[in-house]
């Protein structure tokens, strides 16, 4: 799953882009609401993490643009400031939630799972399909009530499959779900990522169609 990561402190940017990546997320971290804009512009995110201190353009304005062109993208404002007024603006601007500084990365993760959930329609933590069950807050995959043991990247490729069952992804999408910025992609990381999970679940479970990508077939 994508993030786009927009916090001027170097040190909690650091930390939160480690912690999430840990996770299994991938993250793109810039640190003003211009450049926060442009990346916005330029590549598909799942969710925003949005401090309203930054240079060059407020968080406020960003959410406010954000909202006006109509994006619905899940937005979690990530702030020092604290006053109620502030809250309510924040939220009031379309923001999902609010978190104050200094924060807890277990309770922004959670947060983060909340606010996808609710994107995603449903208020069950874990994701059911079939047989297949996943818990994104435990990274817990079972198959038939078995457990499955899935690395990180096997874990984010299975979750972000179950989103839209039917709907092939491409492999150039599936590694955007992956990879962050910068980081290194190997070329055939998809398809050894999916062979496991083949391996794993069932190889009925995962569908492919040549040359447009992978899927989880609906159930009929
Ligand atoms: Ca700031």
């Amino acid at each position: 799953m994508r993030v786009l990561l927009v916090e001027d402190d170097p040190m909690i940017g650091k930390s939160v882009q480690q912690g999430l990546k840990h996770d299994g997320y991938a993250v793109d971290w810039v640190r003003d609401g211009e450049t926060a804009e442009a990346a916005l512009a330029s590549a598909a995110y799942e969710l925003l993490l949005l401090d309203l201190g930054l240079p060059r353009k407020s968080g406020l304005d960003v959410l406010a643009r954000l909202r006006r062109r109509a994006s619905s993208l899940p937005v979690l404002i990530v702030t020092a400031r604290d006053a109620v007024a502030d809250r309510v603006k924040g939220l009031d601007a379309g923001a999902d939630d609010y978190l104050v500084k200094p924060f807890d990365l277990d309770e922004l993760a959670a947060r983060m799972r909340s606010v996808l959930r609710r994107r995603a329609g449903h208020a069950d933590p874990v994701i059911r399909h079939g047989g297949i069950a996943v818990n994104p807050a435990t990274h817990e995959a079972r198959l038939d009530e078995a457990a499955v043991a899935l690395s990180t990247r096997e874990f984010a490729l299975l979750h972000a499959l179950l989103a839209s069952p039917g709907v092939p992804l491409s492999r150039a999408k599936l590694e955007e779900c992956l990879y962050g910025w910068g980081e290194e992609i190997d070329s055939n990381a998809v398809e050894v990522h999916i062979h496991a999970l083949r391996r794993k679940l069932g190889a009925e479970r995962i569908g492919n169609i040549r040359g447009v990508g992978w899927f989880v077939p609906p159930l009929s």
